[in-house]
């Protein structure tokens, strides 16, 4: 058997596994969390802190070696502004599927006991997640672009790379890679350094992910034991409807074709060759994490040039968001369903600007667009002012429950939509022939 098929073959069997062990110890236990906790302290050991350890210096040597060896600046000016016009294009229509399913299924229009009981469940439990941790910056429009402004210019690249906050990361390292390319033969031994780095990183990759199934295993087993899979027949079964068909939508129709309109290549055939990336993506929430799976597999499986996946990825899974974008939108028109709060059409039009403004500034971490969609529920309510109605941010809290669920997919896609742009990208910036064969 090939080995990245003893791979996929072994992570859905951690997978299903660890749904089986979750949903078992769900009816067994007492006192479950005592019980389950011990497996994401697991999952997180064996597969999140060995990942997270790579990410930084992955994507700080990736983008370097990325920029050098693309080496004519024509040509990465051509690249960066095709990149941006892609991940940009794709957000928007992923957000507006988002809009327009939710308005249509209306899955907040429910009965008045099931309302009370979810704006209950809202105020009593949205103190105590993620939310409220202080990551909450700029909650307005100009807040917003002042945060991710910042975050683009930083002023010290140490804190940056400590946060960690890779956007100011990935500018740095961009410029560094523009200025050994510039500088010739005084600058090679650097490059030299940087490219020997860079693959002796790819080495310590392909050593973590064998230990995939393992973490995919534990993290399941706590996700399921914790929720339970009768939640999604719960009340907010419809909600969560909503979210997945957009997701699948953009996933099997619209990005495919995307791809195969403008990379030709069969769209589905790629995606198979990527399953490793959006297992792992599905696995563990994180679209950062999953990037060394990402960059190994679209490189070596899938037929992505190193030049195009070296570019396009890093700065994709902080930036490039389709699933979050999409999710953004849908849960933030359910949450003003459910408060019986119709929008109108130029209301629509907000949440799909902050939507995708929101999901650029979420990080590729586990909830971060929960977290920033505070940004889109603010830039609303500041549009009915004057109305008399307004959204509690606390809203949220209907939501955190089934959120872990969610996230698995929406992650899923953003890696998804990072895949087909590399492969797009790769026709733009193919391999040097002589370098591929070295
Ligand atoms: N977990 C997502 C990611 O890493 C971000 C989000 O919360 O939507 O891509």
């Amino acid at each position: 058997m090939k080995k990245a098929n003893l791979l996929t073959l072994l992570i859905i069997l951690g997978m299903l596994l660890g749904v089986l062990y979750g949903q078992f110890m769900l009816y067994d236990a007492e006192s479950l969390i005592d019980s389950m906790h011990w497996t994401k302290a697991a999952g997180d050991l064996v597969l999140i802190r060995p990942l997270k350890l790579l990410v930084i210096p992955l994507i700080f040597f990736s983008v370097v070696v990325g920029i050098t060896r693309i080496g004519d600046p024509s040509k990465l000016g051509k690249l960066g502004l095709a990149t941006l016009a892609y991940y940009f294009g794709t957000m928007l229509i992923a957000v507006i599927i988002g809009t327009t399913l939710v308005t249509i299924i209306q899955p907040g229009d429910l009965p008045a006991e099931v309302q009370a009981q979810v704006a209950a469940a809202g105020e009593t439990s949205f103190d105590s997640d993620t939310v409220l941790k202080g990551k909450v910056e700029g909650q307005s429009m100009g807040g917003a672009w002042n945060n991710i402004l910042k975050q683009v210019i930083p002023s010290n690249i140490v804190t940056e790379m400590a946060a960690p906050r890779p956007l100011g990361l990935i500018v740095f390292a961009m410029v560094l890679g523009l200025a050994l390319a510039a500088g010739g033969e005084r600058t090679k031994p650097a490059r030299d350094f940087f490219d020997a780095m860079f693959e002796g990183l790819m080495i310590m990759i392909q050593w973590v992910i064998w230990l995939t199934p393992l973490g995919v295993f534990f993290l399941l087993a706590w996700t399921v034991g914790k929720i339970g899979l009768a939640e999604l027949i719960g009340p907010l079964g419809s909600y969560m409807g909503v979210v997945f068909v957009g997701l699948l939508f953009h996933m099997v129709v619209v990005l495919p074709l995307i791809l195969w309109l403008l990379g030709g290549v069969n769209p589905y055939a790629f995606m198979a060759k990527m399953k490793p990336a959006l297992l792992t993506a599905f696995g563990t929430d994180s679209s950062s994490a999953t990037l060394p799976v990402t960059m190994e597999t679209a490189e070596l499986e899938a037929g992505c040039s190193k030049r195009a996946s070296n570019f396009v990825l890093p700065l994709g899974s902080t930036i490039n968001m389709d699933g979050t974008a999409l999710y953004e939108a849908v849960a933030v028109v359910f949450l003003f369903q459910l408060y019986g709060i119709d929008l109108s059409m130029s209301q629509l039009i907000i949440v799909v600007i902050t939507a995708t403004l929101a999901a650029v500034g979420a990080a590729g971490i586990p909830s971060a667009g929960l977290v920033t969609m505070v940004i889109v529920i603010s830039a609303v309510n500041g549009s009915l002012e004057g109305t008399g109605l307004m959204l509690p941010v606390a809203a949220i809290g209907v939501i955190l429950g089934v959120d872990r669920i969610l996230d698995m997919c929406r992650t899923t896609v953003n890696v998804w939509g990072d895949a087909v742009g590399a492969r797009i990208m790769t026709r733009l910036a193919p391999d040097d022939p002589q370098e591929v064969a070295d």
